[in-house]
């Protein structure tokens, strides 16, 4: 189902190695079925799905190893704001991002046993065990812990369950040591990748920086921002693509697809070839799985 109007791209996924419910070989069928040409592959804090996507891809359908990273803006005057970096094409061996890494997923381990154990102590039906047993990767997130709640009857959705017990005003909710951003963009471009500030303006997800951060961000080395996402609204794409063509960034289209948990399709959003082509242009850490 090749669409005629070109090269179909969509630059950011999430598999069942994070808090996606579709295998990395799913989500690469998923994608050939929906007609795209080029998919990234981009799990939180984790590169376990990369290992899986190389022997699952189907011919013609081209894979770019990537990954979202968790991370944090200190802004002078209130608390830390929660931004997401995700990384293209980096080396997944590089030693201090892989220790940094690990150190994220340790502490979304941490994080979400003290919030599957608050619900549990008021009369909630879930068990922590059971939500790591849920995610089959080892790097849980809230989505996992919506699903128990759905599966417990507590709440109808995974909606329902981030607009509710797990919303970042919760009193259940428990904010996780992410990554300082400026340190994630180093690690990220040490390790031979191209850093993307994802979903930047997706302000039903909590506080966002401004343009100062986005300009701090970029004397540290970030090369592109996400522009077009399904949170981001028409006026806050424009304004991420001047601020882009300000500052000499590359700019991106994506899905943010995690299967089931969302109701996003895949390719619902898309990267301009010429974009995608500054990324391979870039990243020198590892390579596209194609042919
Ligand atoms: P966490 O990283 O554990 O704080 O959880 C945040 C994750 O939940 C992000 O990956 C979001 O994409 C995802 N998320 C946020 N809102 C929703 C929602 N309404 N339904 C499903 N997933 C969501
Ligand atoms: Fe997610
Ligand atoms: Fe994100
Ligand atoms: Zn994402």
């Amino acid at each position: 189902m090749r669409q005629s109007g070109g090269v179909r791209i969509d630059l950011h996924t999430h598999s069942s190695v994070s808090d996606g419910t579709d295998t990395p070989a799913e989500l690469l069928a998923v994608a050939a079925a929906a007609g795209l040409d080029v998919v990234a592959l981009t799990d939180h804090d984790t590169t376990a799905g990369w290992g899986p996507a190389e022997l699952a891809r189907p011919p013609g359908l081209t894979v770019v190893p990537g990954m979202e990273l968790s991370c944090r803006w200190f802004p002078d005057d209130q608390p830390p704001i929660s931004v997401h970096l995700l990384g293209y094409l980096f080396d997944p061996l590089a030693p201090a991002f892989l220790a940094e890494r690990a150190r994220l997923r340790d502490e979304r381990l941490s994080r979400g046993e003290r919030i599957a154990t608050a619900l549990a102590d008021d009369g909630h039906p879930v068990v922590w065990e059971e939500i790591v047993e849920r995610s089959a990767g080892g790097v849980v997130g809230r989505p996992h812990i919506a699903r128990a709640l759905v599966d417990g009857g507590v709440v109808g959705s995974v909606d329902e369950a981030f607009a509710t017990l797990l919303h970042h005003r919760s009193p259940y909710y428990v904010a996780k040591a992410d990554t300082d951003v400026r340190d994630g963009i180093r690690l990220i471009r040490a390790a031979g990748g191209v850093p993307v500030f994802a979903h930047g303006m997706a302000r039903s997800r909590g506080r966002v920086v401004g343009d100062a951060a986005i300009v701090a961000m970029v004397e540290t080395g970030l090369l592109g921002l996400e522009v077009d996402h399904p949170d981001h609204t028409p006026e806050e794409r424009d304004h991420l693509r001047r601020v882009a063509a300000d500052h000499g960034l590359l700019t991106t289209g994506s899905s943010d697809y995690h299967g089931a948990n969302k109701r996003i399709p895949i390719g619902a959003c898309t990267t301009a070839p010429d974009q995608y082509e500054a990324i391979l242009a870039a990243g020198t850490g590892s390579a596209v799985l194609t042919g």
